[in-house]
Protein backbone atom coordinates (compact mmCIF):
# COMPACT_ATOMS: atom_id res chain seq x y z
CA UNK A 1 0.00 0.00 0.00
CA UNK A 2 1.23 3.33 -0.71
CA UNK A 3 -0.39 6.30 1.48
CA UNK A 4 -2.16 9.25 0.24
CA UNK A 5 -0.64 12.35 0.98
CA UNK A 6 -2.37 14.52 3.22
CA UNK A 7 -2.43 18.17 1.91
CA UNK A 8 -2.80 20.63 5.14
CA UNK A 9 -2.02 23.54 3.17
CA UNK A 10 -4.57 22.91 0.71
CA UNK A 11 -7.11 22.15 3.89
CA UNK A 12 -5.96 25.15 5.79
CA UNK A 13 -6.56 27.19 2.62
CA UNK A 14 -10.72 26.00 2.47
CA UNK A 15 -10.53 27.17 6.33
CA UNK A 16 -9.04 30.23 5.45
CA UNK A 17 -11.72 30.91 3.14
CA UNK A 18 -14.91 30.03 5.52
CA UNK A 19 -13.06 32.31 8.14
CA UNK A 20 -13.00 35.30 5.53
CA UNK A 21 -16.50 34.96 4.90
CA UNK A 22 -17.25 34.69 8.36
CA UNK A 23 -15.85 38.12 8.56
CA UNK A 24 -17.23 39.72 6.15
CA UNK A 25 -20.91 38.48 7.69
CA UNK A 26 -19.56 40.00 10.82
CA UNK A 27 -18.60 43.17 9.45
CA UNK A 28 -21.77 43.98 8.14
CA UNK A 29 -23.17 43.45 11.87
CA UNK A 30 -20.53 46.13 12.96
CA UNK A 31 -18.30 43.51 14.29
CA UNK A 32 -14.25 43.64 13.78
CA UNK A 33 -12.78 40.81 15.27
CA UNK A 34 -9.04 41.20 17.17
CA UNK A 35 -6.37 38.88 17.69
CA UNK A 36 -3.33 39.91 19.78
CA UNK A 37 -0.08 37.81 19.71
CA UNK A 38 1.85 38.46 22.52
CA UNK A 39 5.95 37.69 21.61
CA UNK A 40 8.29 38.02 24.29
CA UNK A 41 11.99 38.39 23.16
CA UNK A 42 13.77 38.11 19.65
CA UNK A 43 13.51 34.01 19.27
CA UNK A 44 13.94 33.71 15.55
CA UNK A 45 11.61 30.92 15.13
CA UNK A 46 8.74 32.49 17.41
CA UNK A 47 9.17 35.55 15.46
CA UNK A 48 8.29 33.91 12.55
CA UNK A 49 5.66 32.23 13.73
CA UNK A 50 4.03 35.11 14.89
CA UNK A 51 4.26 37.03 11.57
CA UNK A 52 2.58 34.15 9.80
CA UNK A 53 -0.22 34.40 12.23
CA UNK A 54 -0.45 38.41 11.70
CA UNK A 55 -0.24 37.60 7.84
CA UNK A 56 -3.05 35.54 8.05
CA UNK A 57 -4.91 37.53 9.87
CA UNK A 58 -4.83 40.50 7.16
CA UNK A 59 -5.22 38.29 4.59
CA UNK A 60 -8.77 37.62 6.12
CA UNK A 61 -9.76 40.64 7.43
CA UNK A 62 -9.05 40.02 10.96
CA UNK A 63 -7.36 43.10 12.91
CA UNK A 64 -4.16 41.98 14.53
CA UNK A 65 -2.16 43.64 16.84
CA UNK A 66 1.56 42.50 17.78
CA UNK A 67 3.08 43.08 21.38
CA UNK A 68 6.90 42.39 21.50
CA UNK A 69 8.55 42.70 24.79
CA UNK A 70 11.60 42.46 25.47
CA UNK A 71 12.89 39.71 27.24
CA UNK A 72 14.06 41.16 30.59
CA UNK A 73 10.26 41.67 31.54
CA UNK A 74 8.86 40.39 34.89
CA UNK A 75 5.85 38.15 35.08
CA UNK A 76 4.05 41.40 37.04
CA UNK A 77 5.01 43.37 33.93
CA UNK A 78 3.65 40.98 31.41
CA UNK A 79 0.86 40.59 33.64
CA UNK A 80 0.03 43.94 33.42
CA UNK A 81 0.09 43.61 29.65
CA UNK A 82 -2.46 41.01 29.30
CA UNK A 83 -4.69 42.51 31.38
CA UNK A 84 -4.57 45.70 29.51
CA UNK A 85 -5.76 43.24 26.27
CA UNK A 86 -7.87 41.41 28.30
CA UNK A 87 -10.70 44.59 29.31
CA UNK A 88 -9.58 46.13 25.46
CA UNK A 89 -12.82 45.34 23.63
CA UNK A 90 -11.20 45.45 20.65
CA UNK A 91 -9.58 42.94 21.17
CA UNK A 92 -11.24 39.30 20.86
CA UNK A 93 -8.60 36.89 20.70
CA UNK A 94 -5.36 36.70 22.66
CA UNK A 95 -2.10 34.53 22.04
CA UNK A 96 0.78 34.49 24.12
CA UNK A 97 3.75 32.71 21.74
CA UNK A 98 5.45 30.21 23.78
CA UNK A 99 8.39 29.09 25.07
CA UNK A 100 8.25 32.51 27.32
CA UNK A 101 11.43 33.36 28.88
CA UNK A 102 12.63 30.78 31.76
CA UNK A 103 11.88 33.87 34.66
CA UNK A 104 8.26 34.50 33.62
CA UNK A 105 5.65 32.53 35.50
CA UNK A 106 4.41 30.25 32.38
CA UNK A 107 1.34 29.00 34.05
CA UNK A 108 0.46 32.43 35.70
CA UNK A 109 0.30 34.21 32.71
CA UNK A 110 -1.72 31.56 30.43
CA UNK A 111 -4.11 31.48 33.35
CA UNK A 112 -3.97 35.28 33.31
CA UNK A 113 -5.76 35.51 29.93
CA UNK A 114 -9.08 35.53 30.07
CA UNK A 115 -10.96 32.71 29.00
CA UNK A 116 -12.77 34.28 26.66
CA UNK A 117 -10.17 35.50 24.96
CA UNK A 118 -7.99 32.07 25.14
CA UNK A 119 -7.75 31.32 20.99
CA UNK A 120 -5.14 28.91 22.26
CA UNK A 121 -7.19 27.01 24.46
CA UNK A 122 -4.70 26.52 27.14
CA UNK A 123 -6.52 28.23 30.15
CA UNK A 124 -7.56 25.79 32.84
CA UNK A 125 -11.01 26.44 32.53
CA UNK A 126 -11.14 25.95 29.00
CA UNK A 127 -9.52 22.72 28.95
CA UNK A 128 -11.59 21.93 32.04
CA UNK A 129 -14.70 22.57 29.75
CA UNK A 130 -13.27 20.22 27.16
CA UNK A 131 -12.86 17.20 28.96
CA UNK A 132 -16.49 18.04 30.07
CA UNK A 133 -17.83 17.86 26.57
CA UNK A 134 -18.60 21.79 26.60
CA UNK A 135 -18.52 24.21 23.70
CA UNK A 136 -15.03 25.64 24.29
CA UNK A 137 -11.92 27.41 23.29
CA UNK A 138 -9.75 24.54 22.03
CA UNK A 139 -5.83 24.51 21.23
CA UNK A 140 -5.43 25.05 17.71
CA UNK A 141 -3.19 21.90 16.59
CA UNK A 142 -5.42 19.21 18.00
CA UNK A 143 -8.12 20.99 16.93
CA UNK A 144 -6.75 21.29 13.84
CA UNK A 145 -6.00 17.67 13.31
CA UNK A 146 -9.79 16.81 14.21
CA UNK A 147 -10.40 19.32 11.02
CA UNK A 148 -8.24 17.41 9.04
CA UNK A 149 -9.66 13.63 10.06
CA UNK A 150 -13.47 15.21 9.44
CA UNK A 151 -12.58 16.68 6.07
CA UNK A 152 -10.90 13.54 4.90
CA UNK A 153 -14.39 11.37 6.25
CA UNK A 154 -11.42 9.39 7.85
CA UNK A 155 -13.96 6.79 9.77
CA UNK A 156 -13.26 7.91 13.95
CA UNK A 157 -16.49 6.69 15.65
CA UNK A 158 -15.09 3.04 17.04
CA UNK A 159 -11.27 3.60 15.55
CA UNK A 160 -8.63 2.45 18.01
CA UNK A 161 -6.93 5.74 18.26
CA UNK A 162 -3.39 6.55 19.74
CA UNK A 163 -2.03 9.66 20.92
CA UNK A 164 1.69 9.61 21.54
CA UNK A 165 2.71 12.72 23.70
CA UNK A 166 0.67 13.67 26.61
CA UNK A 167 1.42 17.51 26.38
CA UNK A 168 -1.17 19.84 27.91
CA UNK A 169 -1.01 21.80 24.08
CA UNK A 170 -0.97 18.92 22.19
CA UNK A 171 -1.57 15.38 23.49
CA UNK A 172 -3.97 15.68 26.34
CA UNK A 173 -6.73 17.84 24.16
CA UNK A 174 -5.83 15.42 21.37
CA UNK A 175 -7.16 12.87 22.95
CA UNK A 176 -10.00 14.79 24.43
CA UNK A 177 -11.36 15.69 21.28
CA UNK A 178 -10.91 11.90 19.70
CA UNK A 179 -12.49 10.25 23.10
CA UNK A 180 -15.42 13.01 22.15
CA UNK A 181 -15.53 12.13 18.54
CA UNK A 182 -16.50 8.00 19.68
CA UNK A 183 -12.81 6.99 19.38
CA UNK A 184 -10.93 4.19 21.53
CA UNK A 185 -8.66 5.96 22.64
CA UNK A 186 -4.90 5.26 23.93
CA UNK A 187 -2.06 7.98 25.14
CA UNK A 188 1.69 7.24 24.98
CA UNK A 189 4.39 8.77 26.49
CA UNK A 190 7.56 8.36 27.38
CA UNK A 191 7.19 5.79 30.23
CA UNK A 192 4.66 3.56 28.08
CA UNK A 193 5.29 -0.03 27.86
CA UNK A 194 5.30 -1.81 24.88
CA UNK A 195 5.18 0.63 22.69
CA UNK A 196 5.55 -0.14 19.29
CA UNK A 197 2.62 -3.03 19.77
CA UNK A 198 0.55 -0.44 20.91
CA UNK A 199 0.83 2.08 18.38
CA UNK A 200 0.53 -0.95 16.04
CA UNK A 201 -3.04 -1.66 17.22
CA UNK A 202 -4.05 1.84 16.25
CA UNK A 203 -6.49 2.82 13.22
CA UNK A 204 -5.78 6.38 13.84
CA UNK A 205 -2.18 7.63 14.79
CA UNK A 206 -1.20 11.04 16.30
CA UNK A 207 2.25 11.80 16.76
CA UNK A 208 3.22 14.67 19.17
CA UNK A 209 6.19 13.62 21.20
CA UNK A 210 9.43 15.69 19.17
CA UNK A 211 11.58 12.64 18.07
CA UNK A 212 12.71 13.02 14.69
CA UNK A 213 11.73 10.42 12.81
CA UNK A 214 10.90 7.61 15.68
CA UNK A 215 7.69 5.66 14.03
CA UNK A 216 8.85 3.72 11.44
CA UNK A 217 6.67 1.56 9.33
CA UNK A 218 7.05 -1.52 12.20
CA UNK A 219 5.28 0.44 14.06
CA UNK A 220 2.22 1.03 11.67
CA UNK A 221 -0.62 -0.94 11.13
CA UNK A 222 -1.48 -1.84 7.56
CA UNK A 223 -4.15 0.94 6.39
CA UNK A 224 -3.45 2.83 9.38
CA UNK A 225 -3.85 6.80 9.17
CA UNK A 226 -0.81 8.61 10.66
CA UNK A 227 -0.90 12.31 11.35
CA UNK A 228 2.34 13.66 12.22
CA UNK A 229 2.19 16.49 14.33
CA UNK A 230 6.22 16.40 15.47
CA UNK A 231 8.38 19.29 13.82
CA UNK A 232 11.91 18.40 14.42
CA UNK A 233 14.65 20.56 12.80
CA UNK A 234 17.41 18.29 11.14
CA UNK A 235 20.56 20.65 10.48
CA UNK A 236 22.54 17.74 9.29
CA UNK A 237 23.39 16.65 6.23
CA UNK A 238 24.15 12.99 6.89
CA UNK A 239 20.11 12.96 8.47
CA UNK A 240 18.56 14.40 5.82
CA UNK A 241 20.02 11.55 3.31
CA UNK A 242 19.46 8.76 6.11
CA UNK A 243 15.99 10.22 6.49
CA UNK A 244 15.15 10.96 2.48
CA UNK A 245 18.16 8.90 0.24
CA UNK A 246 18.38 11.45 -2.59
CA UNK A 247 15.25 13.19 -2.38
CA UNK A 248 16.02 16.34 -4.43
CA UNK A 249 13.99 18.38 -2.80
CA UNK A 250 15.16 18.09 0.32
CA UNK A 251 18.48 18.64 -0.09
CA UNK A 252 17.92 21.55 -1.79
CA UNK A 253 15.68 22.78 0.83
CA UNK A 254 18.53 21.66 2.82
CA UNK A 255 21.27 23.39 0.60
CA UNK A 256 19.42 26.90 1.15
CA UNK A 257 18.56 26.73 4.55
CA UNK A 258 21.02 24.96 6.66
CA UNK A 259 18.32 22.77 8.13
CA UNK A 260 14.96 21.09 7.15
CA UNK A 261 11.73 20.32 9.50
CA UNK A 262 10.91 16.74 10.06
CA UNK A 263 8.14 15.08 11.67
CA UNK A 264 7.85 12.10 14.41
CA UNK A 265 6.86 9.96 11.40
CA UNK A 266 9.78 7.98 9.44
CA UNK A 267 7.66 9.34 5.99
CA UNK A 268 9.92 7.13 3.83
CA UNK A 269 8.94 3.85 5.27
CA UNK A 270 5.25 4.70 6.80
CA UNK A 271 4.03 5.89 3.58
CA UNK A 272 4.04 2.15 2.46
CA UNK A 273 1.96 1.12 5.06
CA UNK A 274 -0.38 3.71 6.07
CA UNK A 275 -3.28 4.18 3.99
CA UNK A 276 -3.06 8.17 4.40
CA UNK A 277 -0.12 10.63 5.96
CA UNK A 278 0.89 13.86 6.93
CA UNK A 279 3.92 15.34 4.80
CA UNK A 280 6.03 17.43 7.58
CA UNK A 281 5.90 20.75 6.48
CA UNK A 282 2.75 21.09 4.65
CA UNK A 283 0.31 18.86 7.02
CA UNK A 284 -0.53 19.73 10.29
CA UNK A 285 1.26 23.36 10.99
CA UNK A 286 -0.81 24.85 7.97
CA UNK A 287 -3.98 23.70 10.32
CA UNK A 288 -2.78 25.37 13.28
CA UNK A 289 -3.14 28.68 11.80
CA UNK A 290 -6.30 28.21 10.02
CA UNK A 291 -7.62 26.98 13.39
CA UNK A 292 -6.11 29.57 15.07
CA UNK A 293 -8.30 31.82 12.56
CA UNK A 294 -11.34 30.21 13.29
CA UNK A 295 -10.75 29.89 17.21
CA UNK A 296 -10.86 34.24 16.79
CA UNK A 297 -13.88 34.25 14.92
CA UNK A 298 -15.42 31.35 17.02
CA UNK A 299 -14.60 34.07 20.40
CA UNK A 300 -15.81 37.16 18.75
CA UNK A 301 -18.62 35.64 18.50
CA UNK A 302 -19.01 33.74 22.07
CA UNK A 303 -17.98 36.91 23.81
CA UNK A 304 -21.06 38.70 22.12
CA UNK A 305 -23.37 35.87 22.84
CA UNK A 306 -24.36 35.24 19.60
P1 LIG B 1 6.26 18.23 24.73
O1 LIG B 1 5.54 19.17 25.62
O2 LIG B 1 7.74 18.15 24.79
O3 LIG B 1 5.65 16.76 24.99
C1 LIG B 1 6.22 15.64 24.38
C2 LIG B 1 5.46 14.41 24.80
O4 LIG B 1 6.03 13.30 24.13
C3 LIG B 1 5.54 14.12 26.29
O5 LIG B 1 4.28 13.69 26.76
C4 LIG B 1 6.58 12.99 26.39
O6 LIG B 1 6.33 12.05 27.42
C5 LIG B 1 6.37 12.28 25.07
N1 LIG B 1 7.62 11.64 24.63
C6 LIG B 1 8.82 12.20 24.48
N2 LIG B 1 9.72 11.26 24.09
C7 LIG B 1 9.05 10.11 23.98
C8 LIG B 1 9.42 8.78 23.62
N3 LIG B 1 10.68 8.48 23.28
N4 LIG B 1 8.46 7.84 23.63
C9 LIG B 1 7.18 8.13 23.96
N5 LIG B 1 6.78 9.36 24.32
C10 LIG B 1 7.69 10.34 24.33
O7 LIG B 1 5.93 18.51 23.20
P2 LIG B 1 4.60 19.13 22.50
O8 LIG B 1 4.52 20.58 22.81
O9 LIG B 1 3.43 18.27 22.75
O10 LIG B 1 5.03 18.99 20.98
C11 LIG B 1 5.31 17.74 20.39
C12 LIG B 1 5.86 17.95 19.01
O11 LIG B 1 4.87 18.60 18.22
C13 LIG B 1 7.09 18.85 18.93
O12 LIG B 1 7.92 18.42 17.89
C14 LIG B 1 6.52 20.21 18.59
O13 LIG B 1 7.44 21.04 17.94
C15 LIG B 1 5.39 19.81 17.68
N6 LIG B 1 4.30 20.78 17.57
C16 LIG B 1 3.89 21.10 16.32
C17 LIG B 1 2.83 21.97 16.17
C18 LIG B 1 2.37 22.31 14.78
O14 LIG B 1 1.60 23.23 14.60
N7 LIG B 1 2.77 21.54 13.78
C19 LIG B 1 2.19 22.53 17.28
C20 LIG B 1 2.61 22.15 18.55
C21 LIG B 1 3.67 21.25 18.69
P3 LIG B 1 6.40 12.43 28.99
O15 LIG B 1 5.13 13.18 29.28
O16 LIG B 1 6.44 11.12 29.67
O17 LIG B 1 7.63 13.27 29.16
Amino acid sequence: MTATFIHGTKISDDIKREVAAEVEHLKRRGIHPGLAVVLVGDDAASSSYVNMKAKTCEQLGIHSRKLTIPSAITTEHLLAEIRKLNEDDSIDGILVQLPLPKHVNKHGILESVDPKKDVDGFHSANLGSLVLGHETLVACTPLGVMELLYRLNVPIEGANAVVLGRSDDVGKPQALLLMHANATVTICHSKTRNLQETVRRADIIVAAIGRTAMVTREWVKEGAVVIDVGTNKVSDRRDVQRLFGNDETRLKDFERRGYIWVGDVDERSVKEVASMITPVPGGVGPMTIATLMKNTIKAARMRRGL
